[in-house]
């Protein structure tokens, strides 16, 4: 799922190549996709792009000053920029990956797509950034939050630190693969209760989120758009790396699920050694 970061080098993207070119026209590929229906799809027509920003994980194109396109692109999305698109109609409504795009006055312009069969990405064509329900919810941005925001954030919230941390109203942006990532960096157990967290524990999570993410902004800045992956993202120590050597210390990098997915750890870095015991498992033999 983009994050923070890949969503920061897609709105930097948009920035550089699609500011101040005009939309042509958008086209909706997944009804289903599109969960606003005023103002309608047409009306963007015409609009300039004045801005891409970033608000948590979504992304917000404006359009004129007035008009923004929000996107979540949930698990298996992403923005493709194109060129140039194929010669031929409009896009017909489907279930091929395209969900929506945007054609822009150059010739050139973007996909939305989302793999696989889950649906998930949503698009809101709004006035107000904020009637999109979660943007209005999200927390202070994990990037740019000072330390006595984000403790006080953080223990604001009774919990594993790892659900803590991912949960978009506490702080916004950080989600499975960059809290496995900063909860390495931070030495800390991704079990650990958030409100009993030590003020060096807190300080050191502060510290780690802003280095994890800061890194992973600039390396993703470094990339065009076109190796901009989501899912193949460079640098990672733990995530989506169980059972290869932790880079800090050698042990075996472990899994254990967590919600409805699972984490990565490393036991000599993050838990005194001790292997975390897998409830969903431990439930299944018992
Ligand atoms: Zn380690």
């Amino acid at each position: 799922m983009p994050e923070l970061p890949e969503v920061e080098a897609l709105a930097g993207y948009l920035r550089e190549r699609a500011v101040g070119r005009r939309v042509d026209r958008v086209e909706v590929a997944a009804i289903s996709a599109l969960k606003t229906y005023e103002p309608a799809p047409a009306a963007v027509s015409g609009r300039t792009v004045t801005d891409a920003r970033r608000y948590g994980k979504f992304l917000a194109v404006v359009l004129g000053d007035d008009l923004h396109l929000v996107v979540h692109l949930a698990r298996a999305g992403w923005l493709h920029y194109r060129e140039s698109f194929p010669s031929g109609g409009p896009l017909r409504p489907g279930k091929g990956p395209i969900a929506l795009r945007v054609r822009l006055d150059d010739g050139s312009g973007f996909d939305l797509t989302e793999a696989g069969t889950q649906k998930k990405l949503a698009a809101y064509l709004v006035t107000d950034p904020a009637a999109v329900p979660g943007v209005a919810k999200l927390g202070p941005d994990a990037l740019a939050a000072d330390l006595a925001t984000f403790a006080g954030r953080l223990r604001s919230r009774r919990g594993q630190v790892k659900g803590v941390l991912t949960d978009q109203t506490v702080l916004a942006g950080v989600g499975n693969a960059y809290s496995d990532e900063i909860l390495h960096a931070a030495r800390l157990s991704p079990f650990a209760l958030s409100d009993r967290l030590t003020d060096e524990q807190i300080a050191a999570l502060h510290e780690a989120t802003g280095r994890v993410l800061g890194d992973a902004v600039s390396r993703s800045l470094g990339q065009k758009a076109a190796e901009l992956k989501g899912e193949k993202r460079s640098g990672l120590t733990v995530h989506a790396r169980t059972g290869l050597p932790c880079p800090s210390c050698g042990d075996t990098v472990r899994e254990v699920s967590f919600a409805d997915s699972s984490l990565q750890y490393c036991p000599t870095c993050q838990t005194g050694g001790k292997p975390l015991a897998d409830r969903r498992l431990s439930r299944l033999v018992r």
